[in-house]
């Protein structure tokens, strides 16, 4: 294990032991930290609490007691936890430091760092800038929301090894030091305000990723997003924006052929599996990113060739009897359903339906001029419906199971039709989660005759 080195802090208390409040305490008590770890929900006979005891971490489970403040010089926090926490006010009112597990990296190792962070597409473009980089034969580990926890993978990387690291504005917010290489800022939307309260208030964690770099270190962002353009203004890092409108002599962009980085033709852009507006986004942003660590124009044309997408975000899952399907179960919401719909420029035949949240699904009906079947399940499914009867859509059909829909959707479609799992909604319904949503439309798309 990488030493945790000149950490300014002994006395540490970990509030929250999901996967990287765990992480957070097993790398301070080996090294030689005074740890004191304390969770509402978990279990005091839970293994991972055993194990974090027999380290030498106290653990405090079932309440949050003021006491725990006492004799503390830093807390580190869940990401998720709110600061309205009462034991969070209280150590703002003590001037205790507040972190988060990602601030340890920085004390940790002195490998390359590439942060990405913004609203949407941070999971699709960390794996494909740690695709890109695998292809072009330069070591690297994948850390955060698919990955395991950065602090853990920071502390286990060899020499050469760069880490790709997923960063919410959650984590970001707990940083003081934390200095990625590469920075990516991929967009800025109205998001988490229940957590954050105001957009300011958002804008400046999402700055984080930026606010310690230097001219040595670079900063991906969007200069199509006019609240990123404000935003990275102050940055002192060497700029490399991206742009999928305008031709761009220091970043990645494209025109309707090519793929560019700077002067350099990347990849035709019909080569390219991912399809969507704001996967090219993605891709242009992964493509900078790759390019400045070190990466290969041969090794980002084998991933963009091949990349299938990100599972559940409008993953390509098979093409039967020349009708594509895609699986985008994650789209639980109407705005990423949206986002689907205009990714194809061929007749979609479209499953949706779920949880029912209150809302009308009317925002749809621009998008379903090229719906030519709707074929719909859950809660909502009168709802859509309804919207879809608004928008013309001819035929509209009800099921109850995944397999039927499926089945029901092949025999709606023609050749060279999509057809589309983008629910706009939760899973929950019917679903544990819209994952197990995902691997069942998955499966039966396999299994059709
Ligand atoms: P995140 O990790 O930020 O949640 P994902 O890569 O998991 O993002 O993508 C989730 C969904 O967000 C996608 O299915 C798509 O609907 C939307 N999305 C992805 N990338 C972008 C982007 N660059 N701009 C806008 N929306 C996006």
């Amino acid at each position: 294990m990488n030493k945790l080195e000149q950490f300014p802090y002994h006395r540490v208390l970990v509030l929250g032991l999901a996967k990287s409040g765990t992480a957070a305490c097993e790398i301070l008590a080996s090294n030689g930290c005074s740890v004191k770890a304390n969770d509402l929900k978990a279990q005091s006979d839970d293994p991972s609490i055993v194990y974090l005891q027999q380290l030498g971490v106290e653990v405090v489970t079932g309440g949050h007691p003021l006491s725990l403040l006492e004799n503390i010089d830093v807390m580190v926090k869940n990401p998720g936890i709110p600061y309205e926490n009462e034991l969070i006010k209280e150590a703002i009112q003590r001037d205790i430091p507040i972190i988060t597990e990602i601030e340890l990296v920085q004390y940790t190792t002195n490998n390359q760092i590439i942060g990405i962070t913004g609203s949407n597409g941070k999971t699709t473009t960390t794996t494909l800038v740690h695709e890109m980089l695998t292809n072009s034969q330069k070591p690297n580990e994948i850390a955060g929301n698919i990955g395991r926890v950065a602090a853990e993978v920071a502390s286990t990387l060899n020499e050469e090894e760069t880490m790709v690291v997923e960063l919410s504005s959650f984590q970001l917010m707990g940083t003081k030091t934390f200095c990625p290489k590469i920075s990516v800022l991929l967009n800025l939307f109205q998001a988490h305000l229940d957590y954050h309260h105001t957009f300011e208030n958002y804008k400046n964690a999402k700055a984080q990723i930026f606010a310690n770099q230097d001219k040595n270190d670079f900063l991906v962002y969007n200069a199509d997003d006019t609240d990123v353009v404000e935003l990275v203004d102050s940055a002192n890092s060497t700029k490399v924006p991206f742009s999928i409108k305008k031709k761009l002599t220091n970043g990645a962009w494209c025109d309707e052929v090519y793929i560019y980085f700077k002067e350099d033709p990347i990849i035709k852009r019909s080569e390219i599996v991912l399809v969507g507006k704001h996967n090219l986004e993605n891709i242009l942003a992964a493509v900078a990113a790759c390019m400045i660590a070190g990466g290969t124009i041969q090794g980002i044309q084998q991933v963009l060739t091949t990349f299938t997408g990100v599972k559940h975000r409008l993953q390509y899952v098979r093409n039967y009897n020349e009708r594509l399907f895609y699986n985008d179960s994650k789209a639980t919401n109407i705005l990423a359903t949206t986002k689907a719909l205009a990714s194809f420029d061929r007749p979609v035949v479209l499953l949706a339906g779920g949880l029912d949240r209150g809302n009308s699904f009317d925002e749809l009906i621009p998008f379903f001029h090229s719906v030519k079947a709707l074929i719909l399940f859950g809660e909502t499914a009168k709802k859509i419906e309804s919207s879809g009867k608004k928008a013309g859509v001819k035929t509209i059909i009800h099921v109850e199971t995944m397999e039927q829909a499926v089945e029901k959707a092949y025999q709606q479609s023609d050749e060279y039709d999509v057809i589309l799992l983008s629910p706009a909604c939760a899973s929950w319904d019917q679903y544990r989660t819209f994952e197990e949503r995902g691997d069942m439309f998955t499966k039966a798309v396999h299994t059709l005759k």
